[in-house]
C-alpha cells in the first residue's frame, strides 16, 4: 500500500514553511482610503498631536472650574454668558472671573476656560446670565491636547494588518497615504479529469469546479491576489505546464486535488519536478485533509490541497492563510474570531489526529449551542449550512455533548 511521506501535525507543517521561505516584501505607497486589510511596511509615527485643541465632550458652558466650586441646587453660582465658541471656528472669546461661554460637543473652549459644565447642570436666568448648580473639577468634560496621540508617537507597528479603526486613526492625523507591503500573488491550479467550469452543465461522471473559487475567495480574504490558472487534466505534462507558468507569475503555488498517494495522484511528482527542494511534507495528521502536501521550489511555497472541497478549505486555513500573511510581512496572522458555545452532541476522534468539524450555532435560553454538522468532506453544503468550526485537539480522543468549545467563526 502506498504510504504518506513524513506525516506531521498541521502546526509543525506550517513551521516547515516558515523555516524555508522568507517574506520578500516590496513596499508600496497607497491611499489610506484603500488600505483596509493591507499590511504596514514600516512603523508609522504620528506627524501631529491629536486633538490639536482642547475639545468639549459635552454640550454646555466652558468655565474656569474654580468659579463653580461650591455650586449646588440650593446655592447656584451665577455666571455671565459672554459668547459662544462656534463649531469649526477659531476661539474668539476670553473669560474673566465669573464669566462663561457656550460650548458644544467636540468644539473648543473659551480662552481661559479649563472645564465644561453640562447644559443639564445649568439654568438660564436671562440672555446674559445662567445659574450653575453643580461644580466641575479642572479638566472635567474636556479632552486635552494630545490626549489621543502625541506628536512623533509610534501609532502603528510594521507588519500590522490595517483595520477600519486604523484607517480612521490615520485619517485623523492627515496621513492620507500609507506604506504597505505588496499583496502576495497566489497561483491556483485545479486538477481533475472530472472537472468542468461552473458555467457548464456537467456530463456523466463530471462535476463543476468548486475549489478554484473557494480557494480564490480565501486568498482574497487573507490579503493575497488569486491567480487562477484554469483546469488541468490528470496528465503529468499538462499539470507541470500549468504549474511552471503559475509559479513564474506568483509568490505561492496552490494545487487542488491529486495530493494523495494513489497512482492517479500526481501533484507530489509534479511538485518534485519543478525544482529544489521540492516536497517537504506529504500527509498531515488532520481530518479532513490528511493527504496534503507542503513543498518549496526555489524559496517559493507550494501546496497540494486535497480535492474534497471541505478538506481544501480546512487545510488552506491552517497552512496557506498563515503563509500569505508571512509573505506579506505579518508573521502572526490576526486570530480568527471565536465564540464559546456548548456542544450538543459527541464528536468522535482519535488521539494523534486533529479534527475540524463544522458546527451550526443556535441559542437556547440565551446560551450559545454548537451542533456539529456531520458529513463527508466532499459535501460543500456542510460548510454552507454551518457558522464555524470546532477543533478536536491532536491529543484528545473526542469531545462530549455538554463540553464548552470555542467555535472559530468563518
Ligand atoms: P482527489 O484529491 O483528486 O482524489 O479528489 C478528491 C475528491 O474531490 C474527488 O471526489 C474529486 O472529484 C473532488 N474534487 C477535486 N477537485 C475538485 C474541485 N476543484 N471542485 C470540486 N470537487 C473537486
Ligand atoms: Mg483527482
Amino acid at each position: 500500500m502506498p504510504e504518506f511521506f513524513n506525516v506531521l501535525p498541521p502546526a509543525d507543517a506550517f513551521e516547515v514553511v516558515r523555516a524555508n521561505v522568507a517574506a520578500r516584501t516590496e513596499p508600496e505607497l497607497i491611499a489610506t482610503a484603500d488600505a483596509l486589510n493591507r499590511v504596514t511596511a514600516s512603523e508609522v509615527l504620528s506627524p501631529e498631536v491629536l486633538p490639536a485643541f482642547p475639545r468639549s465632550t459635552m454640550d454646555g458652558y466652558s468655565v474656569r472650574a474654580r468659579d463653580t466650586f461650591g455650586a449646588s441646587e440650593g446655592m447656584p453660582a451665577y455666571m455671565e454668558v459672554v459668547g459662544k465658541v462656534a463649531m469649526g471656528r477659531a476661539v474668539d472669546v476670553n473669560l474673566a472671573t465669573g464669566q462663561t461661554a457656550e460650548a458644544y460637543t467636540g468644539g473648543g473652549l473659551a480662552g481661559g476656560a479649563d472645564a465644561v459644565v453640562m447644559v443639564e447642570h445649568t439654568q438660564v436666568v436671562n440672555d446674559t446670565t445662567i445659574e450653575v448648580v453643580r461644580s466641575v473639577a479642572p479638566g472635567e468634560n474636556v479632552v486635552q491636547v494630545g490626549e489621543d496621540v502625541r506628536e512623533s508617537e509610534p501609532i502603528l507597528p510594521a507588519g500590522h494588518v490595517l483595520r477600519p479603526q486604523d484607517i480612521g486613526g490615520l485619517m485623523a492625523l492627515g496621513v492620507t497615504e500609507v506604506n504597505v507591503n505588496r499583496r502576495p500573488r497566489v497561483a491556483i491550479v485545479s486538477t481533475g479529469d472530472e472537472l468542468v467550469p461552473p458555467s457548464e452543465k456537467p456530463g456523466a461522471g463530471s462535476i463543476r469546479d468548486i475549489n478554484t473559487f473557494t480557494i480564490s475567495s480565501l486568498v482574497t480574504q487573507a490579503g493575497g491576489v488569486p491567480m487562477p490558472q484554469g483546469l488541468a487534466p490528470d496528465e503529468f505534462e499538462a499539470q507541470r505546464e500549468a504549474a511552471v507558468s503559475g509559479i513564474a507569475q506568483a509568490d505561492i503555488l496552490v494545487f487542488s486535488a491529486g495530493s494523495s498517494v494513489s497512482s492517479r495522484d500526481m501533484t507530489a511528482d509534479v511538485i518534485g519536478s519543478l525544482g529544489e527542494p521540492g516536497v517537504l511534507v506529504h500527509g498531515i495528521s488532520i481530518r479532513p485533509g490528511k493527504p496534503s502536501i507542503v513543498g518549496v521550489i526555489d524559496g517559493k511555497p507550494v501546496f497540494g490541497l486535497p480535492g474534497n472541497p471541505v478538506s481544501a478549505m480546512v487545510v488552506f486555513g491552517l497552512l496557506v492563510r498563515p503563509t500569505i500573511y508571512l509573505l506579506s510581512g505579518c508573521p502572526e496572522p490576526p486570530e480568527p474570531a471565536t465564540v464559546p458555545a456548548r456542544l450538543v452532541r459527541d464528536i468522535a476522534s482519535q488521539t494523534g489526529r486533529e479534527d475540524h468539524v463544522p458546527v451550526k450555532l443556535s441559542r437556547q435560553d440565551g446560551a450559545l449551542q454548537a451542533d456539529p454538522v456531520f458529513g463527508k468532506s466532499n459535501l460543500i453544503y456542510t460548510l454552507v449550512r454551518s457558522d464555524g468550526m470546532v477543533t478536536v485537539p491532536l491529543d484528545a480522543g473526542g469531545l462530549y455533548a455538554g463540553d464548552e468549545v470555542s467555535v472559530r467563526l468563518y
